[in-house]
């Protein structure tokens, strides 16, 4: 699968906003936003600044979702099309989708400063779901899952980095964590409240609906 490549911070930058993409950094001073917070670019500063709505603002939201968990576009749409044919409120679905990617859910977990790090130990078989090695980020974990580090694995310096760090972060509720054994386990899906990410949901759900 594909996926971008270039650097996050332009990301960040480009709507203004802090989506968290690069761990530690995005808590210090080092952070892109709060050094340089203009459009990347030759003529980031001197662009005028001009107000988003409708269609803008709809699309503004979409991207800083796809952004944040690191999908790309097809994907995106399709978890927007699943969310749509079930049952209940499709914002809040599309987003319980996004959060129970096992990417995700090992970044929620501790086992990774960021997503894209997250995705970095799935990718190179770091983790094991209900006892199984399963190395595809977008998997798909449901209630009841066990998610843990594989047994060699464990000793990753990247692994006590990410402790240290997550052990400063809000608790997560919908996760049952064991930070000793470094397992994990899914005890419910997650709401909207424990979304704390700066994202509309419902103005990406009226962008897809048109
Ligand atoms: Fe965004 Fe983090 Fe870079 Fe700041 S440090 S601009 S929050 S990715």
């Amino acid at each position: 699968m594909a996926r971008y490549t270039g650097p996050v911070c332009r990301l960040c930058r480009r709507d203004a906003t802090k989506l968290f993409l690069k761990g530690a950094k995005c808590f210090s001073d080092k952070c892109a936003i709060e050094k340089r917070n203009f459009p990347p670019g030759q003529h980031g500063q001197s662009r005028k600044v001009k107000k988003v709505v409708g269609y803008g603002l709809q699309l503004r939201e979409k991207q800083k979702a796809k952004r944040i968990y690191f999908t790309l576009e097809t994907q995106f749409r399709a978890y927007y099309q699943k969310a749509a044919n079930k049952t209940g409120v499709t914002g809040e679905l599309l987003l319980q989708q996004l959060e129970t990617r096992l990417d995700n859910v090992c970044y929620r977990l501790g086992f990774a400063m960021s997503r894209r790090q997250a995705r970095q130990i799935v990718r190179h078989g770091h983790i094991q779901v209900n006892g199984r090695k399963v190395n595809i980020p977008s998997f798909q974990c449901k209630v009841g899952d066990e998610v843990k580090v594989r047994e060699g694995s464990k000793k990753l310096v990247i692994l006590e980095e990410s402790g240290n760090f997550a052990s400063g972060q809000r608790a997560v509720q919908w996760l049952d964590i064991n930070r000793e054994t470094l397992t994990g386990r899914l005890v419910a899906l997650p709401t909207r409240e424990d979304v704390n990410l700066p994202v509309n949901e419902q103005l990406i759900v009226e962008l897809y609906s048109k």
